[in-house]
Formats: C-alpha cells, sequence, structure tokens
C-alpha cells in the first residue's frame, strides 16, 4: 500500500525495527549514520537498499531535514556499495520512490541499487 510521504515519521515501520535488530536482515554495508541489506523480494542479481539510520520518511524529507553530515555519508555510502559489488563498469540503476505516485511502501527512505543484468529502459 503506498504510503504519504509527508506523513509524520512512524518508527513503527519495517526498516525501523531493522534499524533496531527486532528483524533480520542480509547486512551489506554499515556505518555511523547508513546501513544497508539486500531486498527480500530482489529484483535483479544484485537488489540492495540502503537506507540512513536517521528517523526519515522519505527523500523529500532527508534533503530537507538531513544534516550535512548524514547526506554526504548516504552518497558517499551508495557509491562504495556499488563500487564494492563490481557494479560501476557494467553500470546499475538507483531508484528512490517518494510517496503515492511512485508506489512507495515502506516509509523510511530507502534507495534502491539494482545491477548485475541489463536493465532494460527506466518505467513510464
Ligand atoms: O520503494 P518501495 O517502498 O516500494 O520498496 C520497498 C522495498 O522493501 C521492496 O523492494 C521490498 O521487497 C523491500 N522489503 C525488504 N524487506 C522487508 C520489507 C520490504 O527488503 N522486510
Amino acid at each position: 500500500m503506498p504510503i504519504d510521504a509527508t506523513q509524520p515519521y512512524d518508527d513503527s515501520n519495517i526498516f525501523a525495527r531493522i534499524l533496531r535488530g527486532e528483524i533480520p536482515s542480509t547486512k551489506a554495508y554499515e556505518d555511523e549514520h547508513v546501513l544497508a541489506f539486500n531486498d527480500i523480494n530482489a529484483l535483479a542479481p544484485t537488489h540492495i537498499l540502503v537506507i540512513p539510520k536517521g528517523s526519515y520518511v522519505s527523500w523529500d524529507d532527508f534533503s530537507e531535514r538531513g544534516s550535512d553530515q548524514e547526506i554526504g555519508a548516504f552518497v558517499r555510502a551508495v557509491g562504495k556499495i556499488a563500487r564494492d559489488r563490481g557494479l560501476v563498469g557494467s553500470g546499475y540503476r538507483l531508484l528512490a520512490n517518494v510517496g503515492p505516485d511512485s508506489g512507495q511502501e515502506v516509509p523510511h527512505l530507502h534507495v534502491h541499487i539494482f545491477g548485475g543484468k541489463p536493465l532494460g529502459p527506466m518505467l513510464t
């Protein structure tokens, strides 16, 4: 069910529970500000979700309220994960759904990293 990305942060969401260790995940990367884990419903050979540890509903929320340090760490982490997974030469795709029209389902900002095969054209 797509979420309203303007709603206040709800810390019962599934990614908040992963961050608190209440739900298992297959970790792909972690630092002070960022956690990344494999998507449980992988749509490509590499399908990783990158999330900030701070409480942000969406990219919109993060870009408005996130600190420069958090945003910098997040952007660097996404690039590092792609490099470490060997995706740079073949290429990869980044995707962040924001709000109802995008179909965002989990109300904690996440960027998808897709790679490992030709990904075809972008969505309409
Ligand atoms: O961008 P969107 O909100 O639609 O993506 C949510 C993603 O979170 C889905 O790709 C889904 O497979 C993933 N997910 C997950 N682990 C969970 C719940 C959802 O990887 N426990």
